[in-house]
């Protein structure tokens, strides 16, 4: 069973993107994982092929329809797909390294990116969308966000990146930021690989890397402290 990510989106053509670079693209290449862009204006019913209009209540922009939205969702994940439908939202829970191993152990996502203002509420409710934030800031559509949330995810598919260890010690993998890296050459501009991860002594490196991601961690981001 591989992960199968399903987007909708008014941009198709920017998918793959990024998601089909490097290990990324070599995993959906060799069936780890698979992307479809579904074009949202398909779903529409009129000659024009509206998908929004203006906001009830008035005020600045257009709103995405929520019978659109739902007859796409419908289509792409009819009753029993278990997927988790989520929505790209500044409104949503943040996402987390947590929630994007979550996903990456299931069986895929479908992923609603917005546009102009957002999408009407009762199509979030009716559909039981999960929000997800991937910042406090605001994009002009869902899109950038999704690749953002897939390459999270894609990348700890088991088999995608080889080395079933390689994330052990990323940032945010043990509650911490990571160490700092270094690699040849042993002097560079002056300044020289620390020692002790030249020593040899893997006890002494294992330490040193972790002192340092406390005190990284510390300094830079105490919230994950939690003191
Ligand atoms: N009026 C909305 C913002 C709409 S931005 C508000 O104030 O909350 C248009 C679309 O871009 C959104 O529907 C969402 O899909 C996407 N988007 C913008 N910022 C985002 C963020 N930080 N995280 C995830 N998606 C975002």
């Amino acid at each position: 069973m591989s992960f199968a990510a399903d987007v909708i989106t008014l941009f198709p053509d920017l998918f793959p993107g990024p998601l089909g670079a490097s290990v990324l693209g070599r995993g959906m290449a060799d069936g780890l994982w698979s992307l479809e862009a579904t074009q949202l204006r398909s779903f529409a019913h009129d000659r024009h092929h509206t998908v929004d209009d203006t906001p009830s209540g008035g005020g600045a922009g257009m709103v995405l329809k929520p019978d659109i939205l739902a007859a796409a969702i419908d289509a792409i994940a009819p009753a029993g797909d278990l997927r988790p439908k989520i929505l790209m939202s500044p409104r949503g829970k943040p996402l987390t390294q947590a929630r994007a191993r979550e996903l990456a152990l299931g069986p895929g996502a479908v992923i609603v990116c917005g546009r102009f203002e957002g999408v009407d509420q009762r199509v979030i409710e009716a559909r039981a969308l999960e929000e997800i934030s991937i910042g406090d800031y605001v994009l002009a559509g869902g899109e950038v966000a999704a690749m953002v949330l897939l390459e999270a995810v894609v990348r700890l598919i088991p088999g995608v990146l080889g080395g079933a260890d390689s994330h052990a010690d990323e940032s945010f993998e043990n509650g911490l930021l990571e160490y700092p890296q270094y690699t040849r050459p042993q002097v560079f501009e002056g300044r020289e690989i620390p020692a002790v991860l030249t020593s040899g002594d893997h006890g002494k490196i294992e330490r040193w890397r972790r002192a340092q991601s406390v005190e990284l961690t510390r300094a830079r981001r105490p919230d994950l402290l939690g003191d």
